[in-house]
């Protein structure tokens, strides 16, 4: 087995396009010593993946990607080695997943108001298990032929500006991070350079963040030096994964980013000392 990890996995319980299983085949097949599957907002591909795995397989890092936003700046927080029965995450991602299903409803509801027939049942078939976006009322529209393309779905009515957009439901950063905490776990900002999210990395420090993503196919080797850099001198661990979702052209495969095992286990040895301060 190699030295290498991934720790920046979806699958088809948010916005991957391989389900648990086919993520699990592959983890084996590159031969990770460790992953963790960091679904947007959801636990269930974590959960799916445990039930899995056997002796002799990768270890499973409990991991999740949480959608946190900061005045129009969208934040991507990912979580590690937190307890994933902790009854406060589960709720909030239950709720979570609640609330963006009713603004999936209040953007079907604007659209047949525009005249447009589309149904939330043809919106949740494109959404599968994950919770509703508006990449899967794009899906929709453009499966009803409504729009040419799925980006025309966004530029005609589900834009920022458009006139079926509907506000997004988010957690706030110090929410968000407070709640990782909470449960155990360690909070990561992830692949700050997308979004210049690292704008918010002081902000986010004081906010007890506890790691930054250094590895990312967004990131260049110079940029990977900068971001290990950046995270020594605010005392972040470094981290990363290759933020595989199985499209074309979206991120690269599993295993790719050669992510040191080692940033494994300093994640482990700071959880554990922070464990045995609580
Ligand atoms: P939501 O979180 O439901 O607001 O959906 C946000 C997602 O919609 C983003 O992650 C993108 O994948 C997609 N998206 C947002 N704006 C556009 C756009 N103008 N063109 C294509 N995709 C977009
Ligand atoms: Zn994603
Ligand atoms: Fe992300
Ligand atoms: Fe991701």
């Amino acid at each position: 087995m190699s030295d290498t990890i991934d720790l920046h996995l979806h699958t088809t319980h948010s916005d991957g396009v391989v389900d648990t299983s086919g993520v699990v085949r592959k983890v084996r097949e590159v031969g990770l010593s460790a992953f963790a599957i960091t679904d947007h907002d959801s636990l269930e591909g974590y959960f799916e993946a445990r039930e899995l795995l056997g002796d002799g397989d990768p270890e499973l890092v409990p991991g999740v990607e949480l959608s946190a936003s900061l005045d129009s700046c969208d934040l991507h927080i990912l979580a590690y080695l937190f307890d994933p029965e902790n009854p406060e995450l589960n709720e909030a991602l239950g709720e979570f997943k609640r609330r963006r299903n009713k603004r999936g409803e209040k953007m079907v509801q604007r659209l047949n108001d525009l005249g447009i027939e589309i149904s939330i049942e043809e919106v949740h078939h494109h959404a599968g298990s994950a919770a509703v976006g508006r990449p899967h009322v794009a899906d929709a529209l453009y499966d009803k032929a409504h729009v040419n393309s799925y980006e025309a779905a966004f530029e005609r009515y589900l834009g920022n500006d458009k006139p079926a957009y509907v506000a997004k439901v988010n957690f706030a950063p110090d929410e968000a991070i407070s709640l990782i905490h909470m449960a155990g776990g360690l909070a990561v900002l992830a692949h700050p350079l997308i979004g210049e999210s690292y704008k918010h990395i002081e902000y986010l420090v004081e906010q007890g963040l506890d790691g930054l993503e250094v590895y990312h196919p967004h990131h260049s080797s110079a940029e990977v030096v900068q971001l290990t850099r950046m995270a020594d001198q605010y005392g972040l661990i470094g981290t990363g994964g290759s933020d595989f979702h199985g499209r074309a052209g979206r991120y690269a495969d599993i295993g790719s980013q050669q992510v040191p095992s080692d940033c494994l286990d300093k994640l482990k040895e700071i959880s554990a000392r922070k464990r045995g301060h609580n």
